[in-house]
């Protein structure tokens, strides 16, 4: 059994949320009221475009329990969310989107297991409301196939929205990695995790912010962060397409040898060359992605920019 946590914090990432903050104060203000220990709340400032700074600096100044950092720029959620985490002293922390679809009466419950000696409770969607089908299904369908390929420990329909100890966010503090998929490394982390199931809200207002190539950067960025893989798979698959070709030739040569014949090779060889020529592209593609990684790590940037901070120390 653990105490309960002396200090709570809630972390969020808010990127051009004019419209949803104002329901976000009110329910968090209202949240606190009734939280039995203290709370602080890490707001991170993902550059937005929108009055949603202004919103912020209002909203600091009214609480000393909320606390800002702004972006130079749009650095990217999974970066925000690490920002938020770093800049946290609660001996837990939880994650929470700023469109309020991540219910705060889910966050006791989370308390409670962390009190019975978890490290991670991450919530799990059970359903999800006011979401559009194809979001739904290219979730579902993510989280099977990271599931099956790359990350065998992560959780399914787990998104950032969890409970995590104190010594996880120093984890991940020790981590010098700059392409973040939280649900991966946390997953990667052990530690003692449990879920929590719960009903995913539809956004209080605004529209999303992961339109489909974001989606899809960062479905890339969850396989090729995590795992050597996809660049497996491509030398199996290399070794499969020579095997065809070595029977292939073998074939050839045994049918000219017993049979006299001479096959008729125009379409097959324009096949081969456009397929083959093709796979070669795709697999130099993923190939040059890993080195680009290594490329980017090698520079040793650091994750985000910092413009203005509120209510924080340096
Ligand atoms: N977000 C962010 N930076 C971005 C995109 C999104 O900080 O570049 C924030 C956003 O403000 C929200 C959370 O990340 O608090 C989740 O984003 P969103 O609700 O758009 O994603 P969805 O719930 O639709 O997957
Ligand atoms: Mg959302």
């Amino acid at each position: 059994m653990r105490p309960t946590p002396a200090l709570l914090s809630l972390t969020l990432p808010v990127y051009n949320e004019e419209d949803s903050l104002p329901h976000l104060r009110a329910s968090i203000t209202d949240w606190l009221s009734t939280m039995p220990f203290q709370c602080e709340v890490v707001l991170v400032d993902d550059g937005s475009t929108d009055g949603s700074l202004n919103l912020l600096r209002e909203w600091a100044a009214a609480d000393s329990r909320v606390r800002v950092i702004s972006f130079s720029r749009n650095f990217g959620h999974q970066i925000a969310v690490a920002a938020g985490l770093r800049h946290t002293r609660g001996d837990a922390v939880v994650i929470l989107d700023a469109d309020l679809q991540d219910p705060l009466d889910v966050v006791p419950q989370m308390v409670e297991k962390y009190k019975t000696g978890y490290d991670i409770v991450y919530g799990r969607r059970k359903q999800r409301l006011g979401e559009s089908w194809h979001k739904q299904l290219t979730a579902w369908l993510f989280y099977r196939i990271m599931r099956a390929l790359v990350h065998r420990q992560l959780p399914a329909d787990a998104g950032d929205f969890r409970l995590v100890s104190k010594r996880c966010v120093d984890a991940l503090r020790s981590m010098p990695e700059g392409h973040l998929f939280l649900r991966g490394l946390f997953a990667w982390m052990g530690f003692r995790q449990t879920a929590i199931d719960y009903v995913r809200h539809p956004r209080s207002a605004g529209q999303t912010k992961y339109n489909y190539s974001r989606m899809v950067a960062f479905a890339a960025n969850a396989a090729l962060s995590f795992s050597p893989l996809p660049i497996r798979l491509i030398a199996v698959f290399g070794a499969f397409v020579a095997l065809i070709g070595f029977s292939y030739g073998f074939y050839s040569t045994a049918r000219w040898y017993f049979l006299g014949d001479t096959v008729a090779g125009w379409p097959t060889i324009v096949v081969l060359i456009t397929t083959l020529g093709g796979m070669n592209l795709v697999c130099m593609g993923i190939i040059g992605e890993y080195i680009s990684r290594i490329y980017e790590e090698a520079k040793r940037r650091p994750l985000y920019l910092v413009k203005e901070t509120i209510n924080i120390q340096p």
